[in-house]
């Protein structure tokens, strides 16, 4: 079995490093020559427009997917003609743009903020009368780690941002005062059978994912269920293979759906200690055809990403439930270098542990 994948940053290393024990081969695609995953296994350079370089790497695959939610649509639409591609391009087309995406969950019976898509800058001061202070204002395309996106506090802000983030197509949304932001991590086999990981508590700072807690601490089964039963609805709708999360703000026992990721996700980097089966495994066992592994927890986990070019302190070895991942990147401000998850039978058991973790919490 060989599995090709657009892709071929930590994630697509990450798929590739599963790989190995069930005997798949991993071919990566990515326009960095240097991209990391190369270290691990086969990465075909090129850019996502160039068929011709597409139609290289799809050569001799027998599935292909992706780890990177923003390739072009076309260039997955033409490797469908070599090889099947999952999940199925349509989770991709949707999951690009957060206007399609908040307006696909609503259809599916999946609650989300209130939002409106603007074009110009009356269209923001008309959709922020009906929505209120606080709005955030989004970039429909292209956004990621909190990228492309401002909190609007009052009407003076309005065109100082439109000019900053317009004249692309922009979605403003009502500013959501959350408890706290879960995600759920859902995998669907090609046989429809699925699988759901336990709900996981995030932390973001400055839009970027910091610390991720599995299983949500305090999580009642009526928040596991409604947050399980709004995944299905998405795996159904879109005839899904392979891991999806989906990133929710709670508010009280109500989700509200933010975004989701057609793909393996940084909140689910714990299940590769913390869960019978990884993740990354499960979604290779997905597109690949096999049957589904386990997403039950092993105990409770705790992930920090390492992120940015701070030096990284020896010491993170000696703390005895630590697992270290580094990816193999350049240090870069803001740039994910790596994670490490504790694991252990309960989260006081990790408690003391943390302090030598907090410089990765600014
Ligand atoms: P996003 O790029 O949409 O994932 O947003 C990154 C982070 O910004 C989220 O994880 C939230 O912490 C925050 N955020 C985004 N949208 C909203 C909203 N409508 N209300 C409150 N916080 C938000």
């Amino acid at each position: 079995m060989k599995v090709g994948i657009l892709g071929g940053g930590q994630l697509g290393r990450m798929i590739a490093l599963a790989a190995y024990p069930l005997d798949t081969q991993v071919r990566l695609f990515d326009p960095a020559a240097d991209a990391c995953g190369g270290e691990v296994t086969e990465l075909h350079s090129g850019d996502y427009n160039d068929f011709e370089a597409l139609r290289r790497f799809a050569d001799g695959l027998d599935v292909i997917t992706y780890e990177f939610e923003n390739v072009p649509v076309e260039a997955v639409s033409r490797l469908a003609e070599y090889a099947p591609v999952y999940p199925p391009p349509i989770s991709l087309k949707v999951a690009q743009d957060r206007l399609e995406e908040k307006s696909f969950f609503r259809q599916h019976g999946v609650p989300t903020p209130d939002f409106v898509g603007v074009n110009n800058l009356e269209g923001l001061t008309q959709a922020v009368e009906r929505l209120g202070f606080p709005a955030v204002l989004k970039t429909r395309r292209m956004g990621y780690d909190g990228k492309g996106q401002i909190i609007l506090r009052d009407g003076s802000e309005l065109e100082a941002a439109w000019r900053q983030l317009g004249p692309s197509q922009l979605i403003v949304e009502a500013f959501v005062a959350f408890d706290r932001e879960l995600s759920i991590l859902a995998v669907r086999a090609r046989d429809g059978s699925t699988a759901f990981y336990p709900l996981v508590e995030n932390l973001h700072r400055d839009g970027i994912l910091r610390v991720s807690r599995a299983p949500a601490p305090n999580g009642s089964q009526s928040l596991t269920d409604r947050a399980e039963e709004f995944a299905e609805h998405v795996l159904r709708a879109l005839e899904y293979v392979g891991v999806l999360a989906i990133e929710f703000f709670a508010v009280g026992d109500n989700l509200l759906a933010n975004e989701m990721a057609p793909r393996v996700h940084n909140s689910g980097h714990w299940t590769i200690e913390g869960a019978e089966t990884s993740q990354f495994e499960n979604h290779l066992r997905a597109v690949a055809g096999f049957p589904l592994g386990s997403a039950r927890a092993r105990g409770y986990s705790i992930m920090y990403n390492i992120i940015g070019d701070a030096p990284l302190p020896q010491s993170i070895l000696g703390i005895t439930s630590a697992h270290l991942h580094l990816y193999g990147k350049a240090p870069r401000p803001g740039r994910k270098l790596g994670h490490v998850t504790l694991r252990g039978d309960s989260f006081a058991e990790l408690e003391p542990e943390l302090a030598p973790l907090s410089f990765l919490l600014p």
